[in-house]
């Protein structure tokens, strides 16, 4: 690719202005509904045709994410570029960023895409993780594990959604043959995984998994939503619950207060997720998404501003909307597989709102669609 040249500034977009977004899934579908709604045309650059984001968008550009000829056409074509997902090619996200305004900043990308990267970057902007290690050989990993007793190794790049992990729990085999074995199955050699090898963090004995989205606009204004508290299902979120008394004041208020920071460190626009621990009445953050979120998906039905309007409105440089709760309490869950054949059963319930994201392989664990609940 060819030499950067000076970056634009960013400015205030204009009805009819429009957004590009890299990656088709369904928060690209959701951040091109929310963008339409504000008058702004998207273009989403994905190499599978007819994706979730690509039934919305006013036009598709269909090809890998790092093709040179797309960026270029990415770039002629919008005012700003977004993205759905955080393992862009940070190649791609840092050229384009040298030529249109790219929100949320490749920093953020940078440090999301490699655990070890996350945890250090966290670390230093002040935020609480649990402790971990960098872990390549089998003597690493043994000398982790007897230094937190228990713990969960994941691979540095690639892992999602509970994929890319082993768990140390209970009564284990130290021996170098079955270390060897998880490494090997994680990392094995030759993998571009290998490449970047593996972290073990503590296995935190969490009370509950927490999460706060929040934003950051052009001219550094921050909102969060109310905390979410979260049910995983093997490495899979099943449910986001909120509302007043749902987590501790103290809790929420220190998790928010670590969102701020991390925010303002960053310099970032754009809206963010990031993941906690609740250990007591301290809490760890687990990791950061420098994009919007599964666990604030509930935002569409039970906020003025959703955290997609929220995204739109931070890069498109307009102002903030409102964050507070309209109704007591909402769950938001997800329907994964063929759980989403009965979705429209769901509406026998008015309070109900169902939301399916236009994917036609209904495979075990994916997600293909997600209900909102909301009580007054
Ligand atoms: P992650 O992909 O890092 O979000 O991990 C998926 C899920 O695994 C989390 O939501 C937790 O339920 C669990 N998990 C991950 N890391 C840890 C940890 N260090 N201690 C305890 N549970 C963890």
């Amino acid at each position: 690719m060819t030499d950067p040249s000076p970056a634009q500034v960013a400015k205030r977009l204009k009805p009819n202005d429009t957004i590009g977004i890299i990656g088709g899934g369904q928060l690209g579908r959701l951040l091109a509904m929310a963008a339409a709604k504000l008058g702004f045309r998207t273009i989403v650059l994905e190499p599978h045709k007819d994706c979730p984001a690509a039934q919305v968008c006013n036009d598709q550009i269909v090809a890998a994410y790092d093709d040179e000829e797309a960026l270029h056409a990415l770039c002629e074509a919008c005012q700003v570029v977004t993205y759905e997902f955080e393992n862009v090619p940070l190649d791609a996200a840092r050229w384009l960023e040298n030529r249109v305004p790219l929100f949320p900043p490749a920093k953020a990308l940078a440090m999301s895409q490699d655990r070890l990267e996350e945890k250090r970057g966290l670390q230093d902007m002040g935020m609480d993780v649990a402790r971990f290690c960098a872990v390549r050989s089998v003597e690493e990993l043994a000398q982790g594990l007897q230094d937190f007793g228990q713990g969960v190794l994941k691979t540095c790049r690639f892992g999602y959604d509970g994929k890319g992990q082993h768990v140390f729990r209970g009564d284990f085999d130290t021996s170098q043959r079955v270390l060897a074995a998880v490494l090997d199955s994680l990392i094995p050699q030759g993998s571009k995984a290998a490449e970047y090898g593996c972290v073990l963090e503590e296995l935190v004995p969490f009370d509950r998994e927490f999460s706060i989205i929040g934003t950051r606009g052009q001219d550094g204004a921050v909102q969060c939503y109310p905390a979410a508290v979260n049910v995983h299902e093997n490495g899979i979120l099943r449910s986001s619950s909120v509302g007043q008394s749902i987590l501790d004041d103290g809790l929420a208020a220190n998790g928010q207060r670590q969102v701020e920071q991390l925010l303002h460190g960053l310099n970032y626009v754009g809206t963010v997720g990031v993941e906690f621990f609740a250990v007591g009445d301290t809490c760890l953050v687990n990791e950061m998404a420098p994009r919007v979120h599964n666990t604030g998906h509930w935002t569409v039905e039970a906020c003025g501003t959703s955290q997609f309007e929220q995204h739109i409105r931070a890069i498109a440089g307009l102002p903030l909307g409102s964050v507070d709760l309209l109704c007591e309490l909402c769950e938001m869950e997800n329907l994964l597989g063929d759980e989403s054949d009965g979705a429209f059963d769901f509406l026998q319930d008015p309070h109900v709102y169902v939301t399916l994201y236009g994917k036609v392989e209904a495979r075990a664990g994916r997600k293909m669609g997600h209900i909102t609940r909301l009580y007054k």
